[in-house]
């Protein structure tokens, strides 16, 4: 059997958020592999598919990428209908390149679902445009992390030059980031937003000038979170500032 392969982007979390047409091809799946991203909720649209966990959190050491490729090759042709689960959109910083290369090369069809990506999500949670009118004009999707046997993209640039920036798996970094934009020249009091668990019910806000973001890598959230950087967030952070000093 050689099988076939759903790359389908989950959602930020909330299990209402995968699309129709990837809660379609859950309800069909005979095998599901999914991220630790991936809600336990969201797997109750498939009771009937072998669940098979994959993803860094999930074995807790990192289950190499490679090993994922070969498990997603071989589920398709031992199960035939495989629906490959990952967080947000499928296709931003998912490593949906490297098992699509795999499927191809072992001559398994695919197809690719969308997913509301975390920047959105967080963003929709908000309540500030991201193009704000008379504030931006363009939005940058960026993760600084560079993986293992990666040579290091300059992320710094384009995300001086972006009205909005979303900087993807951030937090941890966020010394290295803030000192980095710093002194690429960014202002101290560029206002941006940490949010957590966007979508889902442990969700949590952060506003914080850039002067003040080393301190969240110090968080040790739980759940993941997302930065969100540019001026749309200026009058949040005044409010917020607001209530602080009034309460
Ligand atoms: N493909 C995914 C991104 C995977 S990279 C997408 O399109 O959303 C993983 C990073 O995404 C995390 O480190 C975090 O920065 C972000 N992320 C994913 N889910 C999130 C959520 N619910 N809230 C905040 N950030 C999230």
């Amino acid at each position: 059997m050689a099988g076939r392969v759903y790359l389908i982007g989950a959602g930020p979390g909330a299990a209402d958020l995968i699309t129709v047409r990837g809660m379609r091809l859950l309800q069909q799946a005979d095998a599901v592999l999914y991220d630790a991203l991936v809600q336990p909720e969201m797997l109750e649209y498939c009771p009937q598919a072998v669940l098979i966990p994959v993803g860094k959190r999930c074995a807790k050491a990192s289950t190499a990428q490679r090993f994922i490729n070969k498990m997603l090759v071989d589920a398709a042709r031992k199960y035939g209908r495989v629906v490959r689960l990952k967080g947000g959109d499928p296709m931003l910083f998912g490593r949906a390149q490297e098992e699509l290369a795999a499927l191809d090369e072992a001559g398994i069809g695919y197809e690719v679902v969308p997913g509301v990506t975390a920047a959105l999500a967080a963003s929709a949670g908000t309540g500030i445009s991201l193009t704000s009118r008379g504030l931006a004009r363009n939005v940058l999707f960026a993760t600084a992390r560079v993986g293992e046997g990666e040579s290091g993209s300059d992320w710094v640039k384009p995300v001086l030059a972006a009205d909005t920036a979303v900087l993807y798996m951030g937090v941890k970094q966020a010394a290295e980031i803030a000192a980095a934009l710093l002194a690429g020249g960014m202002r101290p009091d560029t206002p941006l937003l940490v949010v957590e668990n966007a979508s889902l019910p442990g969700v949590r806000e952060w506003p914080l000038t850039l002067a003040e973001l080393p301190q969240a890598a110090g968080w040790n959230l739980a759940g993941p979170a997302i930065l969100l950087l540019g001026e749309v967030y200026r009058a949040r952070l005044a409010l917020d500032e607001r209530i602080r000093q009034t309460g």
